[in-house]
C-alpha cells in the first residue's frame, strides 16, 4: 500500500458535492471579487476564532506583511522571530524593509525559545552583538505557531510588555488551535493564517487573513489590502492589491463548517501514532499542557533521519522534511552575518524532523502501515 503524504483530491472527494455547489454559486453570480461570500466567510471566521476582525487577502505571506505595515514596521527597524519556520515569515519582514532577528528554538516544542528570545531582547545574545544590530530596534516579534502547537504565549507577552513591542502570531499552520480556550492569533496584536491549500482550512488556490482586536489596526489593514483607498479612486495611504476571491471565500466557508471536526480526525490520527510509535526509536511530538495542538503536522525527530525517511519512501510513504534549513543560513538572506552554530537547537531540529502522513481523510489501517515501516526500520538500523 502506499501511504501519500496529505491527499488534495481525497479531502474534496470527502465534501465534493457541497464544494461543488459554493463554487458554481459564485460563477452563476457574476460577483467574483468583494462580495458577499467574502463577507460572509470574514464574519464566520471572526465569530470561530472570537475575534472582533477578520479580514481577507491573498496569502498568508500577505497576511504578515499587512500585518507589519498596519503596524507601522519598516526601514530601519528589526523584528525578532524564530528561524525554524517557513521562510514566509521572513521575506515578510525584508518585504517592509525591515531586519529578520532571530532566537533559538525549544527543541521540544519547535517554537521560539523565550529564554533565548529575552537574551536576544536584552542584547546579550552574541550571535546579535556580533551583527552589531542594537536591541532597540526591535519592534516586533513574530512568535510561529509551528505545526499547530501554540507557541508559548505567556511568555511571548510577558517580553512583548518588558520591551514595548508589537506581537504578530504567524498562526499559518495553527487555525483552530487555542491555549486554555482561547485561540490562536489573538494573543498578539495582530494574527495570521493562510489558507494554502494543504493548510488545515486549505482553499483551492492562494488565500489568507488577517485578524485583531484592534480597531485602528483593522482599518488600517482594510486600507492597505485596497491600494488605500476607502473610496473607490481616492487613495489616503499607498497600499497594495491584496483580496482573497469570492470563490475561494465560499468554497471555504464550507471547510470552515468541517473545521473542528477535521482538527477533532486529525487530533485521533496522532493519537494512533503515538501508540503505534511509543517503542519505535524516534522522539513523537509534544502537545504542551492547556493547549489544543491543531495538528497541522505530525512530527516526529530522528537521529537517523534521512535513513528512515529513505526506507519510508521504498515501501511507498510520503514524508516531508518541515525544514531542512533554518532560516538564519538561508542564502536569501545574503550577508546579515548569521552563520552555523548560533541557533544549534533549530539547526539540530533541521537534520532530524521528519512529518508524517496526516490529514483527516488517512485511515487507521494507514496510519497502521506507516507505524509498521517506522519500527520496522528501527530494528534494521
Ligand atoms: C504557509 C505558511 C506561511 C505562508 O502562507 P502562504 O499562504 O503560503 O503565503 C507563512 N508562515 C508559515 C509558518 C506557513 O506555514
Amino acid at each position: 500500500m502506499t501511504v501519500p503524504l496529505f491527499d488534495a483530491q481525497r479531502e474534496f472527494t470527502a465534501q465534493a458535492a457541497d464544494l461543488e455547489d459554493a463554487a458554481l454559486r459564485v460563477l452563476r453570480s457574476g460577483r467574483y471579487i468583494s462580495g458577499t461570500e467574502v463577507a460572509a466567510l470574514e464574519a464566520d471566521c471572526a465569530s470561530y476564532i472570537g475575534v472582533r476582525h477578520a479580514l481577507g487577502c491573498a496569502s498568508g505571506t500577505d497576511a504578515l506583511e499587512l500585518a507589519l505595515r498596519s503596524l507601522g514596521i519598516g526601514p530601519g527597524d528589526s523584528v525578532l522571530t524564530s528561524p525554524f519556520t517557513f521562510f514566509a515569515t521572513v521575506s515578510a519582514v525584508l518585504a517592509v524593509g525591515a531586519r529578520p532577528v532571530f532566537c533559538d528554538i525549544d527543541p521540544v516544542t519547535f517554537n521560539l525559545d523565550p529564554t533565548s528570545a529575552r537574551a536576544v531582547l536584552e542584547g546579550r545574545d552574541p550571535a546579535l552583538q556580533r551583527l552589531g544590530v542594537d536591541p532597540a530596534t526591535i519592534r516586533a516579534m513574530i512568535p510561529v505557531h509551528l505545526y499547530g502547537l501554540p507557541a508559548d504565549v505567556d511568555a511571548v507577552g510577558e517580553l512583548a510588555a518588558d520591551h514595548g513591542i508589537k506581537v504578530i502570531e504567524d498562526a499559518a499552520q495553527a487555525i483552530g488551535a487555542s491555549v486554555r480556550g482561547t485561540h490562536v492569533g489573538t494573543f498578539g496584536n495582530v494574527g495570521c493564517f493562510s489558507f494554502f491549500p494543504t493548510k488545515n482550512l486549505g482553499a483551492f488556490g492562494d488565500g489568507g487573513l488577517v485578524i485583531t482586536n484592534d480597531d485602528d489596526v483593522a482599518d488600517r489593514i482594510r486600507l492597505l489590502r485596497a491600494h488605500g483607498s476607502r473610496e473607490r479612486y481616492f487613495h489616503e495611504i499607498a497600499g497594495t492589491n491584496s483580496r482573497l476571491d469570492e470563490i475561494q471565500a465560499a468554497m471555504l466557508s464550507v471547510r470552515l463548517r468541517g473545521l473542528d471536526a477535521a482538527i477533532e480526525a486529525r487530533t485521533v490520527h496522532a493519537d494512533a501514532y503515538d501508540e503505534l510509535l511509543a517503542d519505535a526509536g524516534v522522539t513523537l511530538p509534544d502537545r504542551g499542557a492547556d493547549r489544543r495542538h491543531a495538528f497541522h503536522l505530525y512530527v516526529i525527530r530522528s537521529d537517523d533521519r534521512d535513513a528512515l525517511r529513505e526506507h519510508l519512501a521504498s515501501q511507498g510513504i510520503g514524508t516531508a522534511v518541515y525544514y531542512p534549513v533554518p532560516a538564519h543560513l538561508q542564502a536569501a538572506l545574503g550577508d546579515t552575518g548569521y552563520a552555523a552554530g548560533d541557533f544549534p537547537q533549530a539547526e539540530r531540529a533541521s537534520h532530524e524532523v521528519l512529518a508524517l502522513p496526516l490529514f483527516p481523510t488517512l485511515t487507521r489501517a494507514e496510519i497502521e502501515d506507516v507505524a509498521a515501516a517506522v519500527r520496522a526500520n528501527a530494528r534494521v538500523g
